[in-house]
């Protein structure tokens, strides 16, 4: 299967090319030419598999033969056997018609873990089978970070460096990118906010020179790789409630517009799915454009759900190009105009096409609180506030007969002070990390300035 450039510049790559070179080369995003489209019969098929068989089914097609089954069987298995719960992403009934879909039983806690733990082991096969090594780059709004430094740690073939933003993210997210002990990871702390952390990676990457002499690699949520390792959970949760014979719908919290960009990629490969309701905090870039037509990028104020706090959604530029008709010269356009005005307005028929797949609602700081607390009440189950402000924009969508499914997007113990200040209840961290306070932490500080974190990168790097 070939990759090609949301902006149509880019030379088509093969599926581990074009994971490996996260960003295209005239600064579009990687998407399959084609998609595979499966039949009622392939979707029934898949009731009362265990996930890792579903991982393996809706996969495979993407790869087109890169990676032999045998191999990429090995590999699956491999990246979920670290889950706490045996179904990975077990639904959990919430109250009528509405379902949870816990993603969080990973190894650091968020939906993060699904992508990257298979991305790590991918990238380990690839590079060996090269025989050289590479160096991952990423910024994180805190949950992406700790994946990216679990799955690479210890790699010999990888090292891998994060930049995330100083004092906005909770302090059990610092911790888990922190403590790791093994020298080939490196968390920076960058003097700026998750958008300036986003914006340096996305200059290196255009810095040609630096990223041919660190063999660069993204595993941000840009990569096309994770966003196809998150496609697997709504095939999952779809057909255990009643798909192909039953549509359902997503609502999703988000931020970079990844994991409910799989779940657009779900619905156009067959998955009946009635709606995909994008979900934000005040950061609510993504409910303005979707709601008004203006994509208008204002600051970052800082929320209880920090992993949503952006403020620039790269994938949505994914969702753009299917609108746009696969058109990547006006892609290109769009994007421009936002780097230079910093904004656009979508295209009329870009507009129909988008409503046509997504609705989306924001929640307030104070609703977002609220909803962690009625939860809590009326179920006796903590939720983390980036879920409340899921479930509180789900409970706002007109009613239907499609059952709808929230994402539970990380686990109530990786944010505690807003699940404490909300229910009085301080959630426990997981047996596996509850020694994670009392471990020794190791951060390089970085300001937000290109050259000096290129030259301690090319210092620090083992490709
Ligand atoms: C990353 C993250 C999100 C947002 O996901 P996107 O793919 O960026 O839209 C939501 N909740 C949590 C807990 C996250 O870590």
């Amino acid at each position: 299967m070939d990759y090609v450039s949301t902006r149509g510049k880019a030379p088509h790559l093969g599926f581990t090319q074009a994971m490996m070179a996260g960003l295209a080369r005239d600064g579009g995003l990687y998407v399959p030419a084609e998609l595979p489209v499966w039949g009622a019969d392939d979707i029934a098929a898949l009731a009362g598999l265990p996930y890792e068989e579903v991982a393996f089914r809706v996969m495979r097609p993407f790869l087109g033969g890169t990676i032999g089954d045998d191999d990429f069987r090995a590999l699956i298995a491999a990246a979920y056997a670290g889950f706490a719960h045996p179904a990975r992403a077990p639904l959990v009934q919430l109250g009528p018609g509405h379902f949870l879909l816990e993603l969080f039983h990973g190894p650091t806690l968020a939906f993060k873990d699904f992508a990257m733990q298979l991305i790590g082991r991918l990238f380990d096969h690839e590079l060996g089978r090269q025989g050289r090594a590479a160096t991952i780059v990423g910024a994180t709004s805190g949950d992406t970070g700790s994946a990216a430094i679990e799955a690479f740690r210890g790699r010999t073939n990888a090292s891998v460096f994060i930049l995330y933003p100083e004092g906005r993210i909770t302090e059990v997210q610092r911790r888990q990118m922190t403590t790791p002990v093994e020298a080939n990871v490196h968390a920076l702390a960058l003097r700026g906010d998750f958008d300036a952390c986003q914006a340096r990676v996305k200059d290196m990457f255009n810095d040609f020179a630096f990223r041919d002499a660190v063999a660069l690699a993204g595993v941000n949520s840009i990569n096309w790789a994770r966003v196809l390792a998150q496609v697997v959970y709504y095939f999952t949760a779809a057909v255990a409630l009643g798909a192909p014979g039953r549509a359902v719908r997503f609502t999703v919290p988000t931020g970079n517009f990844g994991d409910i960009y799989a779940g657009a990629v779900a619905r156009r490969m067959g998955l009946p799915i009635e709606r995909l309701v994008v979900a934000t905090n005040q950061n609510d870039i993504l409910h303005r454009a979707l709601s008004s037509g203006d994509y208008r990028a204002e600051t970052v104020r800082p929320s209880i759900s920090p992993s949503m706090d952006i403020q620039v959604a790269s994938n949505f530029e994914r969702a753009l190009w299917d609108a746009l008709g696969r058109d990547g010269a006006a892609v290109a356009a769009l994007m421009d105009e936002l780097k230079e005005t910093g904004g656009f307005s979508i295209p009329e028929n870009a507009r129909g096409a988008l409503a046509a797949v997504f609705a989306s609602g924001r929640a307030a700081e104070d609703a977002t609180r609220a909803t962690i607390a009625r939860i809590h009440g009326e179920t006796g189950m903590l939720i983390c506030p980036h879920t409340a402000v899921g479930v509180n924009v789900a409970e706002a969508q007109p009613p239907g007969a499609a059952p709808m499914i929230t994402l539970a997007t990380a686990h109530p113990a990786k944010f505690p002070d807003a699940v404490e200040a909300a229910t009085g209840i301080h959630p426990a961290l997981p047996p596996h990390m509850a020694d994670l306070f009392d471990r020794p932490e190791r951060v390089t500080p970085v300001p937000d300035d290109l050259v000096a974190i290129e030259t301690l990168i090319r210092e620090r790097t083992i490709a």
